[in-house]
């Protein structure tokens, strides 16, 4: 037997598997990106706690609590753990979807100091941040138009106080009633090869959105919602 014969014959298989098993069978993989990092902790919470902290807590608690054979989920990076904003983006390229998590926080001018900590009611709820430099920018505006969507069914409300005209916030919103709004530069967003999306969960300066932020109720809403994007996602890009 030649190897031509084996050849068209190895062709053969691989034909029949293809045929057997589509690609919009396989699962969704997912980059869960916990944002920040002990040597760079973000923002500081009402009750005196690193962002990150929040970040590892959520990002694991969507890991774990998305139970589903058709999505597949990886962190980032594990709790506590370092890594370079780059890093990150560039691992993206091994998966379908990036999502990194955050929580938020207000402008300066907006906080007083209560026991030492960050205190603010000038805002509440989540938002979404997609980049015009990711090269799949409107893949990404899918996704968090699905994201968002998901999260405002399940009784969540968006905050608009990055579109606010003031220093340090400006930002453009794509669309204000889903709180998604376009943040060019952020690194993990512009360099990701799949399509990006941050969120920012809660606005942990804000005492009762801090309380809502850690409760199991909440981070099972974040889950559900995350899965039920992510499986719309899977419909429309792994049909094709
Ligand atoms: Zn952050």
């Amino acid at each position: 037997m030649s190897i031509i014969f084996y050849l068209h014959k190895i062709n053969f298989f691989i034909v029949i598997f293809f045929l057997l098993f589509p690609s919009h069978l396989f699962p969704i993989v997912l980059l869960v990106d916990p944002g920040h990092s002990p040597k760079s902790p973000g923002a500081t919470s009402c009750a005196g706690a690193p962002e990150y902290l929040y970040n590892d807590n959520l990002a694991s608690f969507i890991a774990n609590n998305i139970k589903d054979k058709d999505i597949r989920i990886e962190l980032s990076r594990k709790p506590g753990e370092e890594r370079e904003l780059r890093e990150r983006a560039a691992l993206s390229k091994d998966f379908d979807l990036f999502l990194s998590i955050h929580h938020d926080s207000v402008q300066p001018r907006f906080i007083q100091k209560i026991n030492n900590a960050p205190v603010s009611r000038k805002a509440s709820g989540y938002s979404l941040f997609i980049s015009g430099k990711n090269p799949r920018y409107y893949d990404s505006l899918a996704f968090a138009k699905d994201l968002a969507v998901e999260l405002r069914r399940r009784g969540l409300a968006p905050s608009s106080h990055h579109s606010e005209a003031i220093s340090g916030e400006n930002k453009v919103p794509v669309d204000e009633t889903l709180g998604i709004y376009l943040y060019d530069d952020l690194v993990v967003l512009k360099n990701a090869a799949v399509p990006a999306v941050l969120l920012e969960a809660a606005v942990i300066v804000h005492p009762e959105d801090e309380a809502l932020a850690i409760s199991e109720p909440f981070k099972q809403i974040m889950a559900d919602a995350v899965k039920s994007a992510v499986a719309k996602h899977r419909v429309r890009f792994k049909a094709q």
